[in-house]
């Protein structure tokens, strides 16, 4: 069977397991059901398995003589969110969606791996990497800080995502910055509330908070290089319950997001500066407590060049862009990435219209792109020389 016929021959078995993951989705470390699904199909493939990284994280050790060791990585979480859709295999979990298709790359690093495992046609190790808690819980970070690359050293790793918006089985990956670093913020503004007919004996922090929010708004716009992309959002707003008591106290919270370190510790100085002078000015108290919560996920070059070489056998040059413009949205792997020189790259899920936006009630994986980026997974390993 030619190497292209193996995935479309095998399509169906693939959609199978892909909707069958659709239907269990569960949430950041609880991925049980998820985890022992893979661990009996790479069992059934004769890959040897190993359990324990991040809870319920899988990795997967496919040995075929000598040569480089590829990771290939998938993520296994769902989201909470509640699916708007009529298809038979709609979440049966209330609440718990794959709103952000980690079903689909299950289902095509799986593949990968059964291609591979049947074939071996590659000189060197295939690791597998099944992860939980992609979606803000950092289930990268656990496996690394379990021994991940220490048990299993490998040269280069790699993570597909699907995109929608990119043309059905499309491909970008950028070298540098494909992702951006992600910050968390909380600020707490306390006065002292009081009669709301009498401000003159209340110290305001909702007077206080109100300007704090326009004023770390300028430091994107007033203390950053225009160059350098940067994004401040205020996404809570917490204070009061009545229409004539002055409340004492104003939470806030929000993130950040940057493709470099030296702007991301910028706007912590900034904001805490601005925080600073904003309680002198309102005498209030102003407390800001400022989160990493992912790197920026960051290519390397000489595996982006890779990653460019296999999808372009798969799909063609003109399938496969190379320098779209970075996201401005996370990803986990970045962790990974600072361990290990690899690439994280986009595969086209089609049209919004059609599949759903990211994260949305109504996204669906695309399984028509289950071949394509599984033999992309493939590939990356078949080449690989030392
Ligand atoms: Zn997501
Ligand atoms: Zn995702």
């Amino acid at each position: 069977m030619s190497v292209p016929d193996f995935f479309t021959t095998h399509q169906p078995t693939w959609m199978q397991w892909r909707r069958d993951l659709h239907k269990h989705p569960e949430l950041a470390y609880q991925e049980h059901r998820t985890s022992e699904f893979v661990a009996q199909q790479l069992t059934r493939m004769g890959i040897e398995v190993h359990g324990g990284y991040g809870g319920t994280g899988i990795v997967g050790v496919l040995k075929c003589g000598d040569g480089p060791n590829i990771g290939l990585r998938a993520d296994m979480d769902a989201l909470p969110i509640v699916e708007e859709s009529q298809a038979p295999y709609k979440s049966i979990h209330d609440g718990v969606m794959h709103a952000c298709g980690h079903d689909g790359h299950i289902a095509m690093l799986l593949a990968a791996a059964q291609y591979l495992a049947q074939t071996k046609r590659f000189s060197g190790t295939a690791t597998f990497i099944f992860q939980p808690a992609e979606e803000c819980e950092a289930g990268a970070r656990r496996m690394i800080e379990d021994g991940l690359f220490t048990d299993h050293p490998v040269d280069e790793v790699y993570a597909l995502h699907n995109w929608p918006g990119l043309a059905a089985g499309a491909f970008s990956v950028r070298s540098g910055a494909q992702m951006a670093g992600f910050d968390t913020f909380d600020i707490a503004v306390s006065g002292r509330g009081g009669h709301a007919a009498m401000p003159h004996d209340c110290t305001d922090s909702i007077v206080a908070a109100g300007q704090l929010i326009g004023a770390i708004q300028a430091i994107v716009s007033r203390n950053l290089d225009p160059q350098s992309a940067a994004v401040l959002s205020v996404t809570q707003i917490h204070a009061g319950d009545a229409y004539n008591v002055t409340p004492d106290a104003v939470r806030l919270a929000g993130c950040t997001r940057y493709f470099d370190e030296t702007v991301k510790q910028k706007l912590q100085t900034r904001m805490a500066e601005v925080c600073k002078g904003l309680a002198d000015q309102h005498s209030v108290e102003v407390s800001l407590d400022y989160k990493a919560v992912y790197p920026p996920t960051i290519n390397n070059a000489a595996s982006q060049k890779k990653a460019m070489a296999a999808a372009t056998r798969i799909v063609g040059q003109d399938a496969v862009h190379g320098a779209q413009n970075p996201s401005m949205a996370s990803e986990d792997f970045a962790f990974m990435l600072e361990q290990v020189q690899g690439a994280y790259v986009w595969l086209g899920n089609g049209s919004v219209s059609e599949f759903g936006a990211l994260h949305s009630p109504r996204y669906d994986f695309n399984d028509a792109i289950l071949p394509v980026g599984a033999q992309f997974f493939a590939t990356l390993v078949e080449d690989a020389k030392r």
